[in-house]
């Protein structure tokens, strides 16, 4: 007979198959004791005519009652047979009956708890209270950067650095406690603690921060990993919401953790009541965002760039801004860093520049066109393609545009960096070093990566005329970049007397409300419509994106070694 397939969902139908197999085992064993029986009382008479018949010649015994033995006996083996073949099936049954429980309340990959046998451990934890003068404490752990660290190394790698957490956290959490994987890189533990002592879960939650903060090494790749953790309360689980305590809890323990990653990550924090407005309005702005990009509530500003020698206008700045219905105009600030995190940056910044290309087209060709570009972007090995494609569709000249990125860009993987900045430069795109003086570039990568310019950061440009600290700061950078032959543009020139300082130190490109503010397309275009400088018609039509491009009618683009404009 054939042996039957193990059942994949036994969970659903294990009451059936189980009574099924009790009674077929009945019928089985009642088959074997009838044939015992049988065998014992025609053996007691066939067995002595036999020997009989053997030893003394005598006559054989009955044929029928040999024939009836014979068959007891195959009966017999039969029975022994099939019943051999039920045990080992009802043994196959348990194994993955076992093994489909296993898979419904554990985390294959890191052994954990999964989410859904938390949840049911958190209610009955919760239910059955924690005891006197003691509560359950929920503390959310989410891995920093977990994505980043899946897209720059692959899937195994991201495996083992979850593996390698879990074991870390397993290692230093207290007896008693559980823990979880809730699905990606999210993780729960909840332990009982002592009211009087909530400064032993501040030391739990130290620790685990600071255990995991090593390396994990796997294929000899050894990636850096930190923590961001947050921690509820039991005592915080309120009556006022039409969730479940434990999932009051976990959300409360969620919001906090939030809270740590909001606040510089890697590190933990307990919930508080003013957290939970917090998420209220990140979400509402992660949806707000979503929605602005299908409805187009994005907008490019633009801000006047100036040779600060001749106080003539060469180009502008793209700035982002949102008119937001609810919020009315949002700067960059409030949702670039939102858009980066939940994986928008690309869509809108690509919107955006096409929308600046069209704007661009209309003014002057020999004015310039600058727009930022986030870190995020420059993950992307396509990215170069795909501004070029841009320009292409929009017959927009590429040394018109100049693509400022910022320090950040180069802790990221700079041999990435470099190939982007160079096939853009290749198609005549000029590349800037925006905010310089507020990140870490070193002296050798400002050497090894060909920029076109350096932009110093406002703040130091605003303390000119007041800090001595800052003057020589930009001093320094102004002689630097002599030595490097970059041209400098100074941002945030507010008024007069900064301009005046700048001057002396020589030719370069500046910005700032000493200029005016950042304004949209339409008042753009009126101004210069005033000054004679909007294209003529039909010189817009430039289609041709340069081969190599490193000729610049429009800015200047010998500007290296002199910095003029
Ligand atoms: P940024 O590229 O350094 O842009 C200059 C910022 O300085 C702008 O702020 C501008 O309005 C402001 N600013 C200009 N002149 C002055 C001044 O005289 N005084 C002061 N106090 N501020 C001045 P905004 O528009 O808020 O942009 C902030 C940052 O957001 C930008 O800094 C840029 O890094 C980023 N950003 C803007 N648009 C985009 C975009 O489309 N994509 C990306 N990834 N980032 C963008
Ligand atoms: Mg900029
Ligand atoms: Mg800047």
């Amino acid at each position: 007979m054939q042996e039957p397939v193990p059942d994949p969902k036994p969970a659903v139908r294990e009451p059936r198959t189980r009574a099924a197999r009790g009674g077929r085992d009945l019928v089985t064993l009642g088959i074997a004791f009838a044939a015992i029986v049988l065998f014992v009382a025609t053996a007691g008479m066939v067995l002595p005519g036999i020997v009989a018949s053997i030893s003394h010649g005598g006559s054989p015994p009955d044929v029928v009652l040999t024939n009836a033995l014979l068959l007891n006996i195959a009966l017999i083996m039969l029975g022994w047979h099939r019943y051999k073949g039920l045990t080992g099936e009802i043994e196959a049954h348990r194994r993955s009956e076992r093994e489909a429980r296993r898979l419904a309340d554990y985390d294959d990959l890191t052994g954990c708890l999964n989410r859904r046998s938390l949840a049911a451990e958190l209610e009955a934890m919760l239910a059955k209270g924690a005891g006197k003068n003691r509560a359950l404490a929920a503390i959310a752990i989410d891995l920093d950067n977990f994505k980043q660290v899946n897209d720059l190394n692959g899937h195994a790698v991201g495996d083992a650095v979850l593996r390698t957490t879990a074991e870390r956290f397993r290692h230093i959490l207290p007896e008693g406690a559980s823990l979880a994987r809730l699905g990606g890189d999210e993780f729960v533990c909840v332990l009982r603690y002592d009211l009087d002592r909530p400064e032993r879960v501040d030391m739990l939650a130290t620790r685990l921060v600071e255990q995991v903060a090593r390396p994990v090494v796997h294929n000899d790749i050894a990636v850096d990993i930190t923590i961001s953790i947050g921690i509820a309360s039991s005592v915080h689980v309120g009556a006022d919401t039409n969730q479940s305590p434990a999932q009051d809890l976990m959300h409360k323990a969620d919001i906090a953790m939030y809270h740590a990653k909001k606040k510089g990550k890697n590190r933990f924090y307990w919930f508080e009541p003013p957290m939970e407005n917090e998420l209220r309005f990140r979400n509402e702005l992660e949806a707000g965002i979503r929605r602005g990009i299908q409805k187009g509530e994005f907008l490019p500003y633009y801000e006047q760039q100036i040779d600060l020698d001749t106080g003539e206008l060469i180009g502008f700045e793209m700035l982002a801004r949102w008119d937001s219905p609810e919020m009315g105009m949002l700067g960059p600030e409030i949702f670039i860093p939102v858009a980066e995190e939940i994986g928008v940056i690309a869509e809108l910044s690509e919107m955006l520049i096409e929308q600046a290309f069209m704007d661009a087209r209309e003014w002057d060709p020999k004015l310039t066109l600058s727009v930022n570009i986030s870190p995020v972007q420059m993950r992307d090995p396509w990215f170069a393609q795909k501004i070029l494609k841009l320009l292409v569709r929009q017959r927009f000249p590429a040394n018109r545009l100049e693509i400022e990125i910022t320090e950040t860009c180069l802790h990221e993987n700079i041999g990435l960096v470099r190939s982007m900045i160079t096939s853009l430069r290749n198609q005549g795109v000029k590349i800037s070093l925006d905010d310089f003086g507020t990140g870490y570039s070193s002296l050798s990568q400002l050497r090894s990566l060909p920029f076109d310019r350096l932009k110093i950061d406002r703040s130091f440009i605003r303390e000119l005329t007041n800090e001595e600290q800052s003057r020589k700061l930009v001093e320094a950078i102004v002689s630097m970049s002599d030595g490097l032959k970059l041209p400098i543009t100074a941002e945030g020139i507010e008024n007069e007397d900064v301009l005046n300082a700048l001057k002396r130190w020589g030719k370069m490109k500046g910005q700032g409300y000493h200029y005016g503010r950042p304004e949209p397309a339409a008042k753009v275009l009126e101004r210069l419509a005033t000054n004679g400088r909007v294209a003529v018609a039909g010189s817009a039509e430039i289609a041709e994106v340069p081969a190599n491009g490193q000729d610049d009618t429009a800015s200047g683009g010998s500007e290296a070694g002199s910095r003029a404009v």
